[in-house]
């Protein structure tokens, strides 16, 4: 266990102000039983991992039962035994004097108190393994384990929310862009509202849709399961439905301010900034020295796989939106000065283009890859036998562009096909379309010969891993041999040049200082993307881009982060349990090998259809946590429309519970629960608890089922039923209190009223026992309250 502080309150008060004093880092126990074994098996999480613990047990007056005309008040110290026994209860609550009764096991009941067990956690057995062994969704983990793993006692109405938890998709995104929210909203057939939400952190869908290399997918739940949602190809289709609809989706804005900012660098990390900057109200500039927009967009990634229309569109549509583009413009040092007089504001995100060293000697024989990428000289490699440098996706991309001119290209990579950086499909695909690749083989030398190379290797082996957790190539002594190419360029990384800032911006090492949480240089400069980041991704410049927008806008406005919509996971009101069929992914119609090889423009994918997109959201999990909640008492009290008085206000049982997963009541950090207040039942009414628990081996229901049915001349005149242990949190079944009001129970109308309970309810994989069992509970129920 742990160390903790023990605190024994003598009063409320004392109690209270702990619990504000800790602010979140203290917790209080009552009987004891679940808090300490959670504490001592180490369950929780280190953040929440209690600092002090505050015992309520010395408080006197908080252990009672007793009623007058209209309530039965129960002290939030009583214990469950005390409950299960009291002759009040057993002849006028029944179902609360059973359900103390039923809860665990005799010495528990002896220790337990009421606010106790309905302040308890979820039960899942992942989440209660020690020592934190299934980092789970709920305990900020990515993933829940039960949805797909063992399920037997977990939820049968699906998952429920964990707050203030990115799904494993989003927390893949760079953007965190809410991925559960949109695909729910295609999943309610309300494709705008999809788009919405996309744009909200991501302003180039068609873009990203096409080119990222999808993280968010290697986080998908789905994954371990069968194979993850294609989520990049559904952005795909929301993105090219967003770009032919510009006047929807990238509006003049409404108001300005006034402001003018300007943006050096027309990539993507500036395309995002422009944007966001201008739905805020500014006026913004962006200064591309090149004569296209675009950045690596338009000079880096090859043709087949973003087209240039696609690109164009784009930038028309931030243009329409009122951002000025102006191309041809080089921003030199003198330039900047000049910017920063004229501009409230400056965002640079001038990429990283300057050529770095391949470390080899004769490296002036070797061209830089991405440059003959983007000029002229691509072309002239037709017929040639072209040796490629690299193993990333730059290199996939210049061998891929080399082989559709016509030339060919042998990849030379010091490791094996299994460390190479590049996306395992992009590897696949250049080795499909005839990419040579000559692995653990590292050029050492180079040198002209007649207008070609002869370039010097090593062979290489596998070491110990280095830094990057990757084995360390390690040279084979004596192993040097030549090949003669035609041309050798290199894909290796390349740097940013900060020529163009201000000295004070950049230190002594040539590194800038910059505020990383708010991307600042000082003087109202901010910079993003591969600038600050060095060679990375689209989706993280366009990220860098959103972000220092928001920072911009602060200091141009006033605003505060705390006026700022904090990035959600929205929750889908669809999860229906179809997605837990094992399916595979809907992929988009690809072009034959022979087909795409032909020229650099064909696009090599085309884009899902409506039925793909929306067949695909189906097999969304809209990760949630299934763990249910095990409370006896809670069903009881929801069934009798019972109220918790705490220190600070009175809550129906229904609302008490009303949460996610991540805190199992309503309660706030400091609010303590001091009684529980039932209703006097009315004439005519009969209360029943009935459970179903395999008590030797687990601790927590299978399922609970709770009624309180009031009859009237052989006519049920009101009906409260509330299951447990089926879902996050007690289950008021109203569709079957429905269908039992104005009729007479009898075997028909109980398990009519039965089915219409369980109406809503899918088994997970192995736990389809569970529908049958609590169907079978509230028929019983509702027969036991039969007059
Ligand atoms: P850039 O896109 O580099 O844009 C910077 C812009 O600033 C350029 O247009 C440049 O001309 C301009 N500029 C620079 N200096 C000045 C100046 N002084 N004045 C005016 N303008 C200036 N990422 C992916 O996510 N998926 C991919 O599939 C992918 N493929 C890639 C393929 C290749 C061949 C390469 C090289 C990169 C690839 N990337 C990919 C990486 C991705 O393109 C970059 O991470 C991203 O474009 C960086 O965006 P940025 O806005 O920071 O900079």
């Amino acid at each position: 266990m742990k160390p903790f502080r023990h605190v024994s309150a003598e009063t409320l008060e004392e109690a209270t102000s702990l619990l504000k004093e800790y602010q979140g880092t203290a917790r209080v126990i009552a009987g004891g039983t679940d808090l300490l074994g959670e504490m001592k098996d180490c369950i929780l999480p280190d953040a929440d991992y209690p600092q002090v613990i505050i015992d309520l047990k010395r408080i006197p007056g908080l252990e009672y039962v007793r009623e007058d005309d209209h309530t039965l008040y129960v002290g939030a110290l009583t214990r469950l035994e005390d409950l299960a026994q009291n002759e009040l209860l057993k002849r006028d609550y029944p179902v609360l004097a059973e359900a103390a009764h039923r809860t665990a096991s005799p010495h528990i009941r002896e220790m337990g108190t009421v606010a106790g067990n309905i302040c308890q956690n979820n039960r899942c057995w992942y989440y209660w393994l020690s020592d934190d062994l299934f980092h789970c969704l709920r305990k900020g983990g990515n993933v829940c384990y039960a949805l797909t793993g063992d399920n037997r006692y977990h939820s049968v109405f699906g998952a429920a929310k964990v707050e203030d938890t990115l799904t494993g998709c989003a927390q893949g995104c760079p953007n965190s862009i809410d991925i559960p929210g949109y695909l729910a909203q295609i999943r309610e057939g309300d494709m705008e509202a999809a788009a919405h939400t996309l744009l909200r952190r991501n302003p180039i869908p068609a873009i990203t849709g096409r080119v990222c290399p999808h993280t968010c997918q290697t986080e998908c739940a789905r994954a371990e399961f069968d194979e993850s949602v294609s989520i990049r190809e559904i952005e795909r289709y929301l993105g090219d439905q967003i770009l032919a609809d510009p006047i929807t989706y990238y509006p003049t804005p409404v108001q300005t301010t006034g402001k003018k900012v300007a943006v050096v660098g027309s990539g993507p990390g500036g395309l995002s900034a422009a944007h966001y900057l201008r739905q805020a109200g500014h006026e913004v500039t962006v200064f591309e020295r090149m004569p296209e927009v675009g950045g690596l967009l338009r000079y880096g990634i090859p043709a087949y796989r973003l087209p240039r229309e696609v690109l164009r569109t784009q930038v028309a549509a931030f243009a329409g939106e009122g951002v000025e583009f102006r191309t041809g413009t080089e921003i030199d040092a003198a330039a900047f000065a000049q910017l920063q007089k004229t501009y409230d504001a400056v965002f640079v995100a001038a990429g990283a283009w300057q050529e770095t060293s391949a470390g080899i000697s004769g490296e002036e024989c070797l061209l830089p890859g991405t440059q003959v990428l983007r000029s002229e000289e691509l072309a002239a490699m037709k017929g040639k036998t072209v040796g490629v440098i690299g193993g990333g996706n730059t290199a996939i991309d210049v061998a891929r562009s080399l082989l559709r001119v016509g030339a060919q290209p042998v990849i030379y990579y010091r490791r094996t096909r299994e460390e190479m950086p590049a996306l395992a499909e992009e590897v696949a695909k250049a080795e499909e379309e005839g990419v040579r690749f000559a692995f653990l083989t590292s050029p050492v030398a180079a040198s002209a010969e007649e207008g070609a190379v002869d370039l010097t290797c090593c062979r290489m082996e596998l070491g110990e891993p280095d830094a990057s957790g990757r084995p360390r190539p390690v040279k084979v002594e004596g192993s040097e041999f030549d090949v003669h190419c035609d041309a050798v360029l290199k894909a290796i990384v390349e740097r940013p040049d900060y020529s163009l800032l201000p000295a004070a911006m950049v230190d002594a090492n040539n590194r800038l200082k910059i505020d990383e949480s708010t991307y600042a240089l000082g003087d109202g400069v901010f910079a993003g993307g591969d600038f600050v980041t060095g060679p990375a991704t689209v989706a993280q410049a366009t990220n860098a881009g959103h972000e220092a927008a928001r920072h911009i806008d602060m200091l141009l406005t006033g605003r505060t982060m705390a006026d700022e919509a904090a990035p959600v996971c929205a929750w889908g009101e669809t999860f229906d349990g179809t997605c837990l069929e094992q399916s595979s992914r809907v992929l988009p119609p690809e072009l034959s090998v022979e087909e795409r090889v032909k020229s650099l423009d064909i696009e090599e994918s085309a884009t899902l259809d409506l039925d793909a997109v929306r067949d695909e959201a189906h097999r969304c999990f809209n990760c949630g946590c299934v763990a249910v909640s095990p409370s006896d008492l809670a069903a009881a009290l929801v069934a009798l429309d019972a109220r918790i008085k705490t220190t600070t206000r009175t809550i129906f049982a229904e609302d008490f519970f009303a949460v996610g997963v991540n805190r199992s009541t309503v309660l706030a950090p400091d609010e303590v629960v001091l009684e529980v207040q039932v209703p006097a039942l009315p004439a005519g009414a009969k209360s029943v608890y009935t459970k179903f628990a395999l008590r030797k081996s687990i601790d927590f229901p299978i399922v609970n089922v709770a009624a309180v049915i009031t009859n009237e001349k052989g006519v049920v005149k009101s009906a409260r039923i509330c299951l447990n242990s089926v879902y996050a949190t007690p289950l008021r079944v109203t569709a079957a209190e429905e269908a039992l009001v104005g009729k007479t129970i009898d075997e028909t109308t109980a398990e009519q009223a039965a089915e219409a309970a369980l109406a809503d309810s899918f088994a997970l994989r192995k736990n389809s026992y569970k529908v049958q069992i609590a169907k079978t509970l509230v028929k019983r129920a509702i027969l036991a309250c039969a007059e």
